[in-house]
Parts: C-alpha cells; sequence; structure tokens
C-alpha cells in the first residue's frame, strides 16, 4: 500500500509563503519570534478549538446534530460555518461508559485544523505517537485521565485523507448549563480524547 497514505508532503506554496513572509518580518525587525509563538499559542489552546468545542456543546443539547455530527462530521462542521483546508474529511467518535476514544497520527501530525486549530507541540512528538498506541492507558495517566477498568480504549490513527474529533460525554452536574457555558467546558485536550471534561472546570 505505498503511495496512498499521503503523509509526508512537499511544502505548498502557501507554507512556503508563510516562511518567506515569517522570516522578512523578523529580520526587518518588525515582529519578534516571540510575538508570533504567542500568535501560534492561541491558535494552538484558544482560537482553534472552541470551533470545535462548540460543535461538541451542540450535539450534547441537540439529538439530530448528534446524529448529523456522527454521521458526517465535515458536514456537520460546516453548519458552523467551519471547513476548509485540513479539515475536507472529519470523522467524529463518540465516547461512552464502555468505549472511551484518543485520537494519534502515528506518522506526522495530520488534524482537523478547521475545528481544533493546530495540533500542540506533544501531538507532533514522536513519544506521543508511538507510545499512545502501544500503552494508550499510560499516556493517558501521564495526563492525569484514569479511565474505569472496564472501559475500552479505542485508539484513531488519523491520516491526510481522514481526520477525527472526539465527542466527549457530557459531565454530570451540567442539566441547567446553556450551550455557551457547556462549549466552555470542552477544551482541546476533550476532543483529542487524552482528558474528559469535567464541570468544574473552565476550557481558556
Ligand atoms: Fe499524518
Amino acid at each position: 500500500m505505498s503511495g496512498s497514505h499521503h503523509h509526508r508532503r512537499p511544502q505548498t506554496p502557501q507554507e512556503l509563503r508563510t516562511a518567506a513572509l515569517e522570516t522578512v518580518l523578523i529580520e526587518r525587525g518588525l515582529v519578534s519570534t516571540d510575538a508570533i509563538d504567542a500568535v501560534v499559542d492561541r491558535f494552538e489552546n484558544e482560537i482553534g478549538p472552541r470551533n470545535g468545542a462548540r460543535m461538541v456543546a451542540r450535539a450534547w443539547v441537540d439529538p439530530a446534530y448528534r446524529e448529523r455530527l456522527l454521521a458526517d462530521g465535515a458536514a456537520a462542521a460546516a453548519e458552523f460555518g467551519y471547513g476548509g483546508m485540513e479539515g475536507e474529511q472529519i470523522r467524529c467518535v463518540e465516547n461512552t461508559p464502555e468505549m472511551h476514544n484518543v485520537v494519534v497520527c502515528t506518522l506526522c501530525s495530520c488534524y482537523p485544523w478547521p475545528i481544533l486549530g493546530i495540533p500542540p507541540v506533544w501531538y507532533k512528538s514522536p513519544p506521543y505517537r508511538s507510545r499512545v498506541v502501544r500503552e494508550p492507558r499510560a499516556v493517558l495517566a501521564e495526563f492525569g485521565l484514569e479511565l474505569p477498568d472496564g472501559t475500552e480504549l479505542r485508539v484513531w490513527d488519523s491520516s491526510a485523507d481522514l481526520r477525527y474529533i472526539v465527542l466527549p460525554m457530557r459531565p454530570e452536574g451540567t442539566d441547567g448549563m446553556s450551550e455557551d457555558e457547556l462549549a466552555g467546558l470542552v477544551t482541546r485536550d476533550c476532543m483529542i480524547g487524552v482528558a474528559v471534561p469535567r464541570a468544574g472546570a473552565v476550557a481558556a
């Protein structure tokens, strides 16, 4: 099966333009690498994952949307106006008391950009990519997530052609919360599957 899994690809013209622009801005003293890092951090942790969080919250309050999300993640994202590069095909996998889902890209860093932003550094790191497949329970424990022994763990390997989002379980004690408040509980890590939402915690 060579050639069907398009992970390692040459840099796109957009990537080359971005790199060139960054170099010029830094060389002319117009921005600092720290400033760029701060912007990247915002897209990793704050702006990007808020899109996915809104989809999760909608799925929690609207059973028909949940069905559509599970049937076709990219179409469900498009209902919110989210879509485009690195998000053409998205599959949503649902956590249940019996099954917990975790997402990885074992070969590189495929990730659903339009709904989760850009991937965090650890997602792209060789240790996460190899270990989460071999010993997912140990890796989740390092993220602070201990699952009941009876919960099965499923690891999904992303590719350039198919990316994943985890639909976490709605936490206990959230019955009175609005959709916006619910979205505030859904962190990026919950949608990768290395964390679960907690009623007391609020996402960035
Ligand atoms: Fe990949």
